[in-house]
């Protein structure tokens, strides 16, 4: 007897100000490895990773990271083009990084739409929380408050040195492009 089968393939955006740990957190999630080697990111670069979501569903993300363009802090309507979802990432020892996360939010909601009018799903990401907690601890409680106001799905720190939460951001990420559906 056959399995129903349900295959899903979703391009995902990793987006967020330079050297927050989006190259790093996506080599993690897919190839679960780190380098503390800085190299910027040129040129467009994607990676996949599969998820056997439940015994009748593949879930297939295609991570797009940024090609070396956020130092403008946006992004074009092309790359953006039929995404599914995003994680906005900021670096919790650099407050700079956070202040730039309402503005990505914005940049991404401005150019990109889902086929039904919805905005996409938006998981933010807190990244390198195994080197501290200064903007967390500034906002504290907040961030659920911030989240909710900003129309982000969800948020969860994160550390790619660490491996910490990326798989749980992920799960959080693809539920509810699933609900969306
Ligand atoms: P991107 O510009 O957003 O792609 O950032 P990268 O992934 O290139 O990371 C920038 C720097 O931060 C690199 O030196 C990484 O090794 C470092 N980094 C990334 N994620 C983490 C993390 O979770 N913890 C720590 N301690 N360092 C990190
Ligand atoms: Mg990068």
């Amino acid at each position: 007897m056959q399995v129903p089968h349900k295959e899903h393939l979703y391009k995902l955006l990793v987006i967020g100000d330079l050297g927050v740990g989006k190259t790093s957190i996506i080599k993690r999630y897919v190839h679960q490895n780190f380098s503390s080697h800085y190299r910027a990111t040129i040129g467009v670069d994607f990676a996949l990773k599969v998820l056997h979501w439940d015994p009748e569903t593949v879930v297939r993300l295609q991570l797009w990271d940024i090609a070396g363009q956020e130092r403008f802090g946006n992004m074009t309507r092309v790359y953006y083009r039929e995404a599914m979802g995003a994680f906005i990432v900021f670096d919790v020892t650099r407050p700079a990084t956070f202040e730039a996360v309402t503005k990505w939010k914005n940049d991404l909601d401005s150019k990109l739409s889902l086929p039904n009018g919805k905005p996409v799903s938006v998981v933010l990401l807190a990244n390198k929380c195994d080197q501290g907690k200064d903007v967390l601890m500034n906002n504290g409680l907040k961030m659920d408050q911030f989240c909710k106001e900003h129309g982000f799905v969800g948020w969860f720190e994160t550390s790619a040195k660490e491996n910490i939460n990326i798989d749980e951001a992920s799960r959080c990420l693809v539920k509810h492009i699933l609900a969306s559906e």
